[in-house]
């Protein structure tokens, strides 16, 4: 199915009546629908680095000067992608019944002897990129290392932008 870039954009915006989307989603994707999405993305970013792969909401991982790094679309840049971007993060912990009971309707949060609420921002626009709850001690879980080079060999048939 070959949907055009106007309503990629709007899909990703969230825009698109049920009626619109599910054909999108549930039909065969067309062959560059990839290249499309990544094209959509570049353009909103006030930034030059080439985008290798959507990290996660707000993250990317971008070539820059012969590194593959992680970047927030603040521009703000959090490193070597193989490196865990949390710990570069401005991190609350909410590991009392105060702070949790905050999120949660009365009596409904979890017992923080059991579990702590991690969240994570941009040390630079500060927007909240990702929570964990996890035993108080847990490492920081690192949620994804993707292997760029299968990806765009196996599944694209070339090669990463960063090695064309
Ligand atoms: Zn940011």
């Amino acid at each position: 199915m070959d949907v055009d870039k106007k309503t990629l954009e709007r899909m990703m915006e969230g825009d698109l009546k049920w009626e619109e989307l599910k054909p999108i989603i549930s039909g065969r994707k067309d062959q560059n629908r990839f290249d499309k999405i990544m094209e959509i993305l570049q353009e909103k970013l006030n930034w030059k680095e080439k985008i290798l792969l959507p990290l996660h909401e707000h993250l990317y991982i971008v070539a820059k000067e012969g590194e593959r790094i992680v970047k927030c679309d603040c521009g703000f840049e959090f490193g070597d992608y193989q490196i865990n971007w949390k710990h570069k993060c401005k991190i609350r912990v909410r590991d009392t019944f105060e702070s949790i009971e905050k999120l949660y309707p009365k009596m409904m949060g979890s017992d923080p002897e059991w579990e702590e609420l991690r969240e994570f921002f941009c040390p630079n626009c500060f927007t909240l990129l990702d929570v964990e709850a996890v035993p108080p001690g847990y490492p920081i879980i690192f949620n994804f290392l993707p292997d760029i080079d299968a990806f765009y060999e196996k599944w694209l048939g070339r090669n990463p932008p960063d090695k064309e």
